[in-house]
């Protein structure tokens, strides 16, 4: 590591760690780890194994150990191909995917919060494990982390999430005591970064330290007064410092006695984990714990879709059909018949119109008026002149097998290329209408087909070279 660690920093560490020092700051030698983590929930029914070994670059990629279809990849590796534009996957730290495995996510229909989300890794993991069900809240207090927060969100296919930009002090008033579940990943001081991330060490300080410490007891006891009774809240920094870790979970006890750690501490050394450094805990009430907590994910038990009505065939009614409640009723069929309807029920509820665009809400929409809002569910697509668009949002959301039109290519083939770059592709004179561009099966965005050509419709904002 180029840049000097601070003195303050290794004499505290050194008291920290006593024995296992030296192997601590050896860490600091080895080049930072790599991973991703797989889309499950848009990946079922596509080979998953062939996914890992392309995204990783090697045949037999390693597993991060605390997380489903995660994996390590090495420095060679292509990183951000176009499936990773397809929202095949999300490149996270490993370290960092351990509190969502302690927040209890299941896909009953929970309302869950990330108090501080961007820019996504843990907001998307969460909504992962939901499979469509239930409200997400993510929340960014930065407007412009906000804004990248929910550029990842529509990459990987997010259809349930609200995502807010607000301060949490300001967000207490309107959710008390609404979510099941909240997150708070908290802005801290950075050392757990320090090997990946340099100008980290730049910015640490004791002061600094003690000011994350002070913004942390605030954010989580907004975060209680946020949580249903029988709630749980899982808190975590990429630190080390005990003054933002377990000292945190000390002092947040000692305010707010009915609570209890119901999982961890967990605290993670780059020395010990093949991963940077990241500390979790998770708490609920005294009273609740024990209580009917629906723990784990099951891949498996992910419902395969019925075949829906061909989608060209959607838009051409969809384009004769002047009465909104007829297009709801129209675009509601066609979303329960392609997964998109929940345990609570099905997808006509859910669908709002605003002028000529028509949008899918997550459930338990609530009351937005005030809040600062990027994004509540997903776009479905816009009416032009009578005729249906379907929303690049949308395309987000589906495989192959969830349209009749479909053009699939490989990963690394010329013509995804092309696509991303905003050219035109050659296509069959016969065929039609709007064709979902898929990278090994997962939606990439929509081109039109007319006359032997697909015209692109690859957002401009989102092309590349
Ligand atoms: N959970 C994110 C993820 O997995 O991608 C990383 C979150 S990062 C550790 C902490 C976030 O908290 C930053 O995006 C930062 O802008 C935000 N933040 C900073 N000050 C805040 C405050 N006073 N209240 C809430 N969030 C804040």
């Amino acid at each position: 590591m180029s840049t000097a660690l601070p003195e303050d920093f290794k004499n505290r560490m050194k008291t920290q760690l006593g024995g296992q020092y030296a192997s601590f700051i050896e860490s600091y030698e080895n080049t930072p780890v790599r991973s991703f983590r797989l889309n499950i929930c848009r990946s079922e029914g596509i080979d998953r194994a062939h996914l890992s070994r392309i995204m990783a670059g090697s045949d037999t990629p390693d597993q991060v150990p605390h997380c489903n279809f995660a994996y390590y990849y090495d420095d060679a590796a292509p990183g951000k191909t176009a499936l990773h534009e397809a929202g095949a996957c999300y490149i996270q730290e490993a370290s960092a995917m351990l509190p969502v495995t302690m927040l209890d996510v299941n896909d009953s229909g929970q309302k869950i919060l990330d108090l501080c989300a961007a820019p996504g890794g843990k907001s998307t993991q969460i909504a992962d494990l939901m499979r469509g069900a239930g409200l997400l809240v993510s929340n960014e207090i930065i407007p412009s982390r906000a804004q990248i927060l929910s550029e990842n969100i529509e990459r990987m296919g997010v259809a349930n999430a609200l995502v807010i930009s607000s301060d949490p002090q300001k967000l207490t008033g309107r959710f008390g005591g609404f979510f099941d579940r909240i997150l708070v990943d908290a802005p801290c001081s950075g050392e757990g970064m320090f090997r990946k991330n340099p100008e980290a060490v730049s910015e640490w300080s004791i002061d600094n330290v003690k000011m994350c410490s002070e913004r942390q007891d605030m954010l989580l006891d907004c975060a209680v007064s946020m949580l249903s009774e029988d709630g749980r809240i899982v808190y975590s920094t990429c630190t080390f410092a005990p003054l933002e870790d377990e000292e945190a979970a000390q002092r947040f006890l000692e305010r707010h006695p009915d609570f209890e750690i119901c999982e961890g501490p967990v605290k993670l050394y780059p020395h010990a984990f093949r991963g940077e450094g990241h500390f979790a805990v998770a708490f609920m009430r005294r009273s609740e714990i024990g209580n009917g907590i629906v723990s784990g994910f099951s891949p498996s038990s992910v419902g395969r879709r019925n075949a829906a009505k061909p989608l060209n065939a959607l838009i051409d009614e969809l384009s004769s059909t002047a009465r909104e409640n007829d297009r709801k009723r129209l675009l509601g069929e066609w979303l329960d018949n392609s997964g998109f309807s929940t345990a609570a029920g099905d997808c006509y509820d859910r669908i709002l119109t605003f002028g000529d665009s028509i949008y899918l809400a997550p459930e338990y929409t609530c009351d937005l008026s005030g809040l600062k809002v990027l994004r509540a569910g997903i776009k479905l697509g816009t009416f032009k002149k009578n005729r249906f668009e379907p929303d690049h949002a949308l395309s987000h959301c589906l495989t192959k097998d969830d349209v009749d039109l479909y053009l699939d290519l490989p990963n690394d083939s010329g013509e995804i290329k092309q696509y991303l770059s905003g050219m035109t592709l050659n296509c069959d004179k016969d065929m039609k209408g709007w064709c979902l561009i898929c990278v090994d099966g997962f939606g990439l965005g929509w081109a039109k087909a007319v006359g032997g050509i697909l015209k692109n419709h690859y957002p401009k904002g989102l092309r590349q070279g």
